[in-house]
């Protein structure tokens, strides 16, 4: 009041004042405002004073202290080691024996954007299994129809063959809703199979190990693309299998596609995973030939990196949990730091310790009927809450108190949420912050003026902050004279295994017309040769067809058997 009075001294006119007081009104009814939206954003902060205190603070911070990776010099230290890793993969000498397996595809170059034709493709991730009908139209244009299935946990945990007949049977129900069953047109197809696997050819890999929570029996060492072919087969459906890929090398096809300055495939999916092309020189395994390109995709299945002890330094008791209570305990130990099915479980881990230690929830979780709440069980936390939790901005946390309402935490006080974020962005991060090492690594080898990476998976696509956690940390592990690009591959994974099968087409043509990518010697199916070979070993198969293809109405056969009519005249 002594303010007003002053100015009433003033003589300031009446107006003046009557403004200003209305001024100081408004001003008190905004806070008023701000303070109650506050309260109801914060209902029991009064009673809860406890984690404010440093003490609890503090020991909240020592407990996560161990999952931060903020130290640049311990990146580069993991950076060597895995680049450690990688050789050993690629050494013939070591490489039966190396984690990180460094798996050279047998695709050579990427498709250029000049390919068209329909291609059926299956894309069985570890969570997702669909199936695509892909369409490559002129100047790099894609249309995709898909249809995504479920794998019932009977099945991921069963028999090797009715894994197969799933997978045929749900390719069966989508040609039919397609009408993609036209008489004696036999369909290409790729598969996009995303465990570790030792190919053989473009149209042959042998299982080396299941991942990802799998175990179906009899696959280990078996040829899965005869297996997946025996399925089809029995339920006479028109398709062959011509390519098998993973899906870090759909994705690094499908992104090159577009983008020729793309060298890297990465996934960050329910597993994780990265491919690359690497020159043949360096590729102490390659047993292919060595015409030009002298390159090959090398699938690095880098989930492994770790298994051999090498990131136990960063480790925490909680990885130990997630990998102890995993279906492939020791394995994938990269992986499970960084990945869509271990994360959210890490999250959980991390929520039960201080729930422990009387630092979250207090006083929320005592009664016995708590215990049967997803907070309590395995895996009832979701990598999508840390995507939906992270989203969250400012104090009132809606979408945090959604996801702990759903996990069985009734009224979360506003420390509960502030404190559950903070975990999750901490762990969040540490995973970019690996994934981002590991990409530095290959950029750093790859040393080019302009590196894109394809990255595909939920995990990238889904998460607020994913991108950008691993673009900082890279900006100071990439070499300062390459510039990268981050490039989400919209469905890479599953076009890329359908770009992949007119590569291998339009290389064969090519071969016809003898202007690249000659056979190799011995004719045995290694190389770019090989790519060759299978693609004209399918369409010898195929010509086995051709008169009713020929009978049948030309116009309705897909464009790519089109084009396989008119070079199946020269022998290759
Ligand atoms: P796949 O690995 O089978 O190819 P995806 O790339 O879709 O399939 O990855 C699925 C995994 O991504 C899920 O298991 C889950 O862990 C994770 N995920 C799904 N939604 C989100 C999200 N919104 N935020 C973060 N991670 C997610
Ligand atoms: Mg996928």
């Amino acid at each position: 009041m002594s303010t007003i009075a002053t100015i009433l001294q003033d003589e300031i006119s009446t107006a003046t004042l009557q403004k200003g007081l209305y001024a100081i009104a408004a001003c008190t009814l905004i806070g008023a405002a701000a303070y109650a939206g506050y309260k109801a954003a914060e209902p029991e902060a009064k009673h809860l004073p406890s984690h404010r205190h440093p003490e609890s603070n503090e020991q909240i911070e020592k407990v996560l202290e161990l999952l931060r990776l903020d130290d640049e010099d311990k990146l580069r230290i993991i950076m060597q080691s895995l680049e450690r890793e990688m050789e050993l993969g690629l050494s013939p000498a070591t490489h039966p024996t190396a984690d990180v397996k460094m798996f050279a595809t047998y695709v050579r170059s990427t498709a250029d954007g000049s390919e068209t034709g329909q291609v059926l493709a299956l894309d069985l991730g570890g969570t997702n299994f669909r199936v695509l009908l892909v369409d490559l139209l002129p100047q790099s244009k894609v249309e995709l129809t898909s249809k995504i299935f479920v794998i019932p946990q009977s099945i991921m945990l069963g028999e090797g063959s009715y894994l197969f007949r799933h997978l045929a049977d749900c390719l069966m129900e989508f040609m039919n809703k397609e009408n993609l069953n036209k008489p004696g047109v036999r369909y290409p197809l790729g598969f996009t199979f995303s465990f570790p696997c030792k190919q053989e050819g473009l149209a042959s890999a042998r299982l080396s190990t299941w991942t990802k929570g799998f175990t179906c029996s009899g696959v280990v060492n078996e040829d899965v693309v005869k297996m997946l072919q025996a399925a089809i087969d029995e339920k006479n459906i028109n398709v062959q299998c011509v390519a098998l890929v993973n899906d870090t090398v759909g994705t690094l096809m499908a992104c090159a596609y577009k983008d020729p300055n793309t060298e890297i495939g990465l996934i960050l999916g329910t597993g994780t995973n990265a491919c690359y092309m690497e020159k043949l020189d360096r590729v102490g395994t390659w047993d292919g030939d060595y015409n030009d390109p002298k390159q090959v995709i090398i699938n690095m299945e880098w989930g492994a990196f770790g298994n051999n002890h090498r990131l136990n330094h960063i480790r925490t008791k909680y990885d130990e949990e997630v990998d102890l209570s995993s279906v492939n305990p020791g394995k994938q130990i990269f992986e499970k730091m960084i990945s869509g099915m271990y994360m959210g479980e890490i999250v959980r881990l991390i929520m039960l310790d201080l729930i422990h230690q009387n630092l979250l929830f207090i006083g929320k979780c005592n009664g016995s009927e708590d215990f049967k709440t997803p907070l309590f069980t395995r895996g009832g936390f979701y990598t999508k809450y840390v995507s939906s939790v992270e989203m969250d901005e400012g104090i009132g946390f809606s979408n945090t108190r959604r996801v702990l309402e759903d996990i069985g935490i009734r009224n979360p006080s506003y420390d509960d949420c502030a404190i559950v974020q903070h975990i999750c962005k901490i762990v969040s991060k540490r995973a970019a912050r690996l994934a981002g090492a590991g990409l530095a690594v290959l950029i750093n080898r790859i040393n080019k003026p302009n590196v894109t990476v394809g990255v595909d998976g939920s995990l990238y696509r889904y998460h607020p902050r994913f991108k950008r956690n691993m673009e900082k940390c890279m900006q100071n592990l990439v070499s300062k004279n390459i510039k990268f690009l981050l490039q989400l591959s919209n469905d890479g994974s599953g076009i890329g295994a359908a770009l992949t099968v007119a590569a291998a087409e339009a290389l064969s043509n090519q071969e016809k017309s003898k202007r690249s990518y000659p056979l190799s010697d011995d004719g045995s199916g290694k190389g770019a040769g090989l790519i060759a070979v299978v693609a004209s070993r399918y369409l010898q198969q195929l010509s086995q067809s051709t008169s009713t293809l020929h009978n049948h109405n030309n116009e309705k056969v897909p464009t790519q058997f089109q084009k396989h009519l008119s070079t199946l005249q020269s022998p290759m």
